[in-house]
């Protein structure tokens, strides 16, 4: 057999070694097809039958989820198994195969697309995302029918277990998951690396590589691949030696992380006596534990948006409290930052870049402290929760995406009123919870000086900013290439902001996947960086780096990158050997 290689994009390093399922998320390859009089009784009961299996499989699903899980994954099955019973997607495609004489497949397709044009039209924001979950639920019963009449039983939760799926896209929702069925790799045909799908497989340690173009042609269902996430490539047709070399490498990189873990109780110290402090990004409860697991100093990022996920409406202010109030328990006093919701573009485009419908530059539209201003039911309960919770550690609040002052302002201004509002419920917050930003968009970069001003703390998102700097969709894997995070505008505008940031007296940290990257620690330090944030899987190795590290030297090493037109020339230098 030939071996087969398949290049993309490494989102996570390691290997995955497993079988192929190949899964269909887009709506594309569905076709037309004229039924005669006599077919369409029997399309009927295909149709009914793929509806019936739908049921039982989320039914089987919703049995088997471990009590450990989120209450929203439940909410998110029992969501979709509702819809499932909704006339507008079992009686009306009925209608349409009878009416058209057409095959189940197209007629769930134009009812699909009339139902999500309704929802498009809707002012609700929250209501609008909806249309992700019947895309699940539509993709559902169609691979159901696409699959034809050997499908039978309903898979057992563990579906993915040691399995590698393959699909056109996937969004942050079926990463989750998926995880949780047991999935050990992913491949995707579109995607970027700074995606939140790709983010959240980092941190959840599942090797994943986006961008392989029409993977799904070429790899087979049930075929034995091998993922190499370091270097961007997926093996298919390999003899048994080869096999067992990827094994072998496989063992390596366990053995790897293993030995990192002698680093977990030393201080993240340079060796000219500079404290560096590593936080951990997190997004979902079970990255608490991996971040205490590494020995994190606290959390230099708290996604929150992962609490709105796969859920018909958004938690309240009680059930928020309590995922914020845990959070900062299970880090005993360590600082817990916790960011507002940062929802829109790629967290709920959700891979359905086909939809005409949808804004044509989502990245630069309504995401954000821009939503969220705009949506103060969605904005005021989140901040209620984040202040109460705030008597149970050392909470930090955050605001993504800040491009003015104004922003600033408005935020502190709701701030306040809800204080005082606490303080009449007779309800306890710390009064002094620092208010800290993200400089993700350039403008605030070059003001940073004024949000320093403003502001308790800033932290440094280069995922956003070097998206917006390079003008460069950080989720289009075509233009993945000019993801540069030594770009000298890139350089310049995140020394602007540590600059700022330590002018005005106030901490600044960087969270985006740039401080988790072995890569840039050393000119990061040498620019003048203290505080790194990070997903934990990445923590010890920087820890490694930081520890090996003489900032006096690096200084002078970042003085020319900063200066260089190319700094790239400089990467060997910067990058441990
Ligand atoms: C960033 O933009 O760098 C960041 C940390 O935020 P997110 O990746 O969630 O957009
Ligand atoms: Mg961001």
């Amino acid at each position: 057999m030939a071996v087969c290689a398949l290049h993309g994009i490494g989102v996570s390093r390691g290997y995955a070694i497993g079988q192929i399922v190949r899964l269909q998320r887009d709506q594309a390859e569905i076709a037309k097809y004229h039924l005669s009089a006599q077919q369409v009784d029997l399309e009927i009961q295909r149709f009914q039958r793929s509806l019936a299996i739908a049921k039982q499989e989320l039914q089987h699903t919703r049995a088997r989820l471990p009590d450990s899980l989120p209450a929203e994954i439940g909410a998110f099955v029992d969501t979709h198994l509702l819809m499932l019973e909704d006339s507008l997607l079992t009686d009306a495609p009925l209608e349409l195969i009878r009416t058209q004489q057409c095959n189940a497949e197209w007629a769930l397709k134009i009812q699909r697309d009339q139902i999500v044009q309704v929802f498009e039209t809707m002012d609700d924001i929250y209501l609008r995302d909806r249309r992700d979950d019947i895309d699940h639920v539509v993709t559902r019963i169609q691979r159901i029918l696409l699959d034809g009449a050997d499908h039978t039983a309903p898979p057992p939760s563990n579906r993915f277990s040691g399995r590698i799926v393959v699909t056109d896209d996937l969004s942050p929702a079926d990463t989750i998951l998926m995880q949780y069925q047991g999935v050990c790799g992913f491949i995707t045909e579109f995607g970027g690396p700074l995606s939140h799908t790709a983010i959240l497989a980092r941190s959840l340690g599942i090797p994943a590589l986006v961008g392989v173009h029409n993977a799904r042609r070429y790899l087979q269902d049930h075929e034995t691949v091998v993922i190499d996430g370091q270097h961007g490539v997926v093996l298919a047709g390999l003899e048994p030696p080869l096999l067992a070399y990827y094994r072998q490498r496989q063992r390596a990189e366990q053995q790897r992380l293993q030995q990192l873990r002698a680093f977990r109780n030393r201080p993240a110290l340079t060796l000219d006596g500079l404290n560096i402090t590593l936080h951990a990004n997190i997004e979902l409860p079970e990255d608490i534990t991996a971040a205490l697991d590494v020995g994190a100093a606290g959390v230099g990022l708290y996604r929150t948006e992962f609490l709105f996920m796969n859920r018909d409406h958004p938690p309240c202010e009680d059930e928020q409290f309590e995922a914020y109030r845990d959070a900062l328990i299970a880090f005993e006093g360590r600082p817990v930052t916790i960011r507002t919701l940062d929802i829109g573009a790629d967290k709920q485009i959700d891979g359905e870049r086909q939809n005409r419908s949808r804004p044509t530059n989502p990245a630069l539209g309504l995401r954000a402290i821009r939503l969220c201003l705009r949506e103060p039911a969605l904005f005021r309960p989140q901040l209620r929760a984040i202040l109460r919770a705030s008597i149970y550690g050392q909470a930090r609040l955050m605001i993504p995406m800040l491009a003015s002052i104004q922003e600033v302002i408005q935020v502190l201004q709701i701030v306040r009123e809800l204080k005082k509002q606490l303080q009449d419920d007779r309800l306890p917050f710390d009064p002094q919870l620092p208010l800290g930003g993200m400089i993700e968009i350039p403008a605030a970069a070059l003001c940073a000086d004024h949000l320093a001003r403003n502001l308790d703390f800033l932290s440094i998102g280069t995922n956003d900013l070097i998206q917006y700097t390079l003008a460069m969709d950080r989720t289009d894997d075509s233009v993945n290439y000019l993801y540069d995070p030594l770009h000298p505008a890139v350089l310049k505008l995140i020394h602007m902001a540590l600059t700022a940031g330590h002018a005005a007296g106030i901490p600044v940290s960087l969270c985006g996947e740039m401080a988790g990257d072995t890569h840039y620690t050393r000119l990061l330090l040498g620019l003048g960086l203290t505080q790194f944030s990070m997903h934990s899987g990445s923590l010890l190795e920087i820890k490694q780096i930081v520890t090996n590290s003489d900032v006096g030297e690096l200084r002078q090493l970042a003085r020319q990158a900063l200066l260089s037109d190319q700094p790239q020339d400089l990467l060997s230098r910067l990058t441990p050997q």
